[in-house]
Order: C-alpha cells, then sequence, then structure tokens
C-alpha cells in the first residue's frame, strides 16, 4: 500500500495526488477514478514498451477492459511528429487520459498531448529527470527545440514506484540523479529562490548525497531508490518554482549544438556550472558533501560514482568549443555571476578534459 498526500507547492497551481512506496502502481485504479479517466491511453518508449504492456494488461484487468491502448513510441526532445502519431491514437481510441510510464521523454509526450488536448495525465517516473513535477513542455520541430510553460501539462497524479526505477542501469542511474541534482543546485542561486525553493533544494541534494551511493552499491535497494525518488520530486519540484541559470542553458546549447544525450551531459557539466557560479553562496552544500567547494566535491562524488566526466567522450571535437563558447556566452540571462566567453571556454576545455573545474575563483 503506498502513501498518497495532495502537494501544492507552485502558486497559481493546484494540488497534485503524489504516491510513494514500492508497488504504487497497484494502487493507479483509485487514482484513475480520482481524475475521472475511464479510458487511459498508455505512453512508453519502445524499449519499455515490455513495462507499459505488463501495465495495461494490469490495468485491462482492473478497469474491466477500458484501457485505450498503447502507444509505445516516445523520443527524447519530444518531436512534434511523434506526437502528432499519438495525437490519431487519442482520437481513434477516443481516450479520455494519459498514463505516462518513463522517464522525460515518455512524461514530454504526455505533456504535449495534454497540451493539445487538455486531458489529464498520471506520471509513474522511471528516472530522476523530474519533469512529471514541472509545468514546462519542451518541444522539437524541424530540429528545433523550443519550450513553453502552461498550467495544462502539470502532471495530476505522479505515482513514485520504486519497483520501476530499479531497472535504471547503473549508469543511468548515476546520470539521471546528476541531472536531478542539477535542478537544486541552480534552484540554490537562482534570482527568484525563496526560502521554501532553498529548503526543497537542499533536502532534494541531501538525498541524492546519501541515496545514489547506496543505490550504486546495490540498485535493488528499495528503501534507497525510494529514497532518491524523493529526492527527483523535490529537484523537479525546484526546477518548476524558479528560473535555472548557466549550467542549464550550457546544457541546452550543448545538447542542441552537438546533439549530446540529456542526462550524460548534465553529468558532466554540472560541477563546472557549479564552480562557475559560486559566489560563496554554495557552502552549505560543500558542507553538506563533505568537500572544500562545492564544484569540486560535485566532481568528486560524480568520479566516486563512475559517471561520465569528459566531453571528449561523448564524442565532442576540441574544435567544437569554440563554437559552443561563443552560442553559450551570447544571449544574456540571469546568472549569479557574469557570464564571459573567456570564462566560458575555460569551462568547456575542463569539461572536455574530465578535469576539475579551475574555476572557482570568481572574483580573480
Ligand atoms: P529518457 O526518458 O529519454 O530515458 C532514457 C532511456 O532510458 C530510454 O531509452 C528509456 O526507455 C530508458 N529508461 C527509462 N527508465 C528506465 C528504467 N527504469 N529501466 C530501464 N530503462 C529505462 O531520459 P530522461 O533523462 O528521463 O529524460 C530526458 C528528456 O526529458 C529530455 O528530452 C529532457 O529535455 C526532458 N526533461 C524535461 C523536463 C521538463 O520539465 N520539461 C525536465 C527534465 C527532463
Amino acid at each position: 500500500m503506498s502513501n498518497l498526500f495532495h502537494a501544492g507547492f507552485t502558486a497559481g497551481q493546484p494540488p497534485v495526488r503524489v504516491r510513494f512506496g514500492p508497488g504504487a502502481r497497484h494502487d493507479l485504479a483509485q487514482d484513475l477514478d480520482a481524475l475521472g479517466i475511464r479510458r487511459p491511453l498508455i505512453l512508453t518508449t519502445p524499449e519499455q514498451a515490455g513495462l507499459g504492456a505488463a501495465l495495461a494488461d494490469q490495468l485491462t484487468d482492473q478497469l474491466a477492459g477500458h484501457v485505450a491502448g498503447h502507444f509505445a513510441k516516445a523520443q527524447m526532445h519530444t518531436p512534434v511528429e511523434v506526437t502528432d502519431q499519438a495525437m490519431t491514437q487519442i482520437t481513434e481510441t477516443k481516450a479520455d487520459g494519459i498514463l505516462a510510464i518513463g522517464g522525460g521523454s515518455t512524461i514530454g509526450l504526455g505533456k504535449a498531448i495534454a497540451y493539445r488536448t487538455g486531458l489529464p495525465q498520471i506520471v509513474l517516473p522511471t528516472t530522476y529527470a523530474g519533469s512529471e513535477a514541472t509545468s514546462v513542455l519542451g518541444q522539437t520541430e524541424k530540429g528545433v527545440k523550443t519550450t513553453l510553460r502552461a498550467a495544462s501539462v502539470q502532471p495530476k497524479a505522479i505515482l513514485y514506484d520504486p519497483e520501476l526505477v530499479a531497472t535504471l542501469p547503473v549508469a543511468m542511474t548515476v546520470t539521471s540523479g546528476l541531472n536531478a541534482m542539477a535542478h537544486a543546485v541552480e534552484a540554490l542561486y537562482a534570482p527568484d529562490a525563496t526560502p521554501l525553493s532553498s529548503a526543497l533544494a537542499m533536502d532534494g541534494l541531501r538525498a541524492f548525497v546519501t541515496g545514489l551511493p547506496a543505490v550504486v552499491q546495490n540498485p535493488g535497494d528499495l528503501t534507497a531508490r525510494q529514497d532518491t525518488l524523493f529526492g527527483a520530486w523535490l529537484c523537479g519540484t525546484v526546477l518548476n518554482q524558479v528560473g535555472m541559470a548557466l549550467h542549464h542553458k550550457l546544457c541546452h546549447t550543448l545538447g542542441g549544438g552537438l546533439n549530446l544525450p540529456h542526462a550524460e551531459t548534465h553529468a558532466i557539466i554540472l560541477p563546472h556550472a557549479t564552480a562557475y557560479n559560486d559566489t560563496g553562496q554554495l557552502q552549505p552544500l560543500a558542507d553538506l558533501m563533505g568537500g572544500e567547494t562545492a564544484g569540486q566535491a560535485l566532481f568528486d562524488f560524480a568520479h566516486a560514482l563512475g559517471a561520465p566526466q569528459a566531453l571528449q567522450d561523448l564524442g565532442v571535437l576540441e574544435t567544437d568549443l569554440d563554437r559552443m563558447a561563443d552560442l553559450g556566452s551570447q544571449t544574456p540571462y540571469p546568472n549569479p555571476r557574469e557570464i564571459t566567453r573567456d570564462g566560458i571556454r575555460q569551462l568547456l576545455q575542463d569539461a572536455f578534459e574530465g578535469r576539475p573545474p579551475t574555476n572557482n575563483r570568481p572574483n580573480e
């Protein structure tokens, strides 16, 4: 039996039904009922089609055969062509709700459908990316990714079932966890941070600092998996509450410009962006992690967990760095430290080589 609560942390948005607990997915019928969903369309990636099919079978029993169908083609960065295909299935099957089982890619597809139809979404997250906790939708059309924010894309129920995330391979567990931590690190220095967002961010970071090593040691440890899912929820929640800065902008630039994988890019850039932006306000994070500076502590933490640390290992060429530094320093945005082209170029060189951050003396 899972724990259910109604959480409302974001001004202007209604509370969300949130469940935690091993086997939480078995309580799904209650959430469908509460949201008035009779014929959900199940969404997964092709790789997780089996999981969706298993849940579809289970739900078909529970809901007396009323599952509308299963669309198993979700893709990274939510291409509109895929959304169009899913929309056809929504119309043909007369689905009246969305059930997304997966990481940010699957959840993104659910949000894209909700944006077009207003249908309610229930999400069973299987990574730590945190998209389930936000009203942000990123979509790609003709290779260009745009993001929007709308209340209609915020899922109405989230079921955090550690048994579902326990299948995430260790390498992806680590990068996905660091991706989640990045939301909280940037929330700590966001210009619109509040005492609530900062408290949530620190608790989210704490959950990963203790939980991630335990999960890496024993991927089937459901208590540690649940702790890290709790962290993912908090980190996703602060992502929804405050503005992100250098780290997220740079990952967006690198991901879009060089077609790099999402979580791995976040894992590599995080210590460097943190060091660049640390003007002393990140000491609580350094203390939490037992390091001298937050950037170095994150670098050591990622290293100990076997995370990728060098952009060159993702196929980036040294000749790409100048262009990325230009792009990454072109458009001004709020950031705790001035963005300079030279500073970003140095950051990228460190990240390219996979060496510890050298930019953690901001006033020099
Ligand atoms: P993902 O959803 O693309 O999943 C990566 C791979 O892992 C897929 O092949 C998937 O099938 C597989 N997978 C997922 N869970 C698994 C599990 N438990 N066991 C085995 N395999 C599993 O990756 P992601 O990092 O979760 O999401 C990245 C996407 O989410 C990006 O497009 C990013 O932009 C978006 N995102 C959006 C927001 C937002 O607020 N809108 C927030 C974070 C991420």
